[in-house]
């Protein structure tokens, strides 16, 4: 939990989001300003800034933020969907809580701007 972080006041409930699912580790929600039909965010509910900084102790938690991403889009009615992950500001990321972007619902281009 850091305190300034906004993925962190979402899980603890000081920020609301309209939620696709929740367990004790992950939470997914929808991403208020979608950039397809179908764009949510899966995210730890552990504090890790970004895919920088993921460690070895991370992996298993990474690998189920992908797995139940996919789960997710495919209960939804979306079989075609893309992840995306960025870190760093260069590379697009402006919340630095890990989170996996899951979009889908419209054809995407490659490669991606
Ligand atoms: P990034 O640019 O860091 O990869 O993605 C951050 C994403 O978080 C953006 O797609 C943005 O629309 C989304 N976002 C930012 N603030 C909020 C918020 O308060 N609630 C929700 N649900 N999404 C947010
Ligand atoms: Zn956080």
């Amino acid at each position: 939990m850091e305190n300034s972080c906004l993925f962190c006041k979402i899980i603890n409930g000081e920020i609301p989001a309209n939620n696709v699912f929740e367990d004790e580790e992950i939470l997914a929600f929808h991403d208020i300003n979608p950039e397809a039909p179908l764009h949510f965010l899966v995210i730890p509910k552990k504090h890790i800034s970004g895919p920088g900084a993921v460690t070895a102790t991370d992996q298993q938690l990474i690998g189920k933020l992908m797995q139940k991403g996919a789960e997710l889009a495919k209960e939804s009615g979306f079989d075609d969907f893309r992840f995306v992950v960025n870190n760093g500001a260069k590379a697009g990321q402006t919340v630095f809580h890990f989170h996996l972007h899951v979009l889908g619902g419209r054809a995407l281009t490659w490669p991606p701007g």
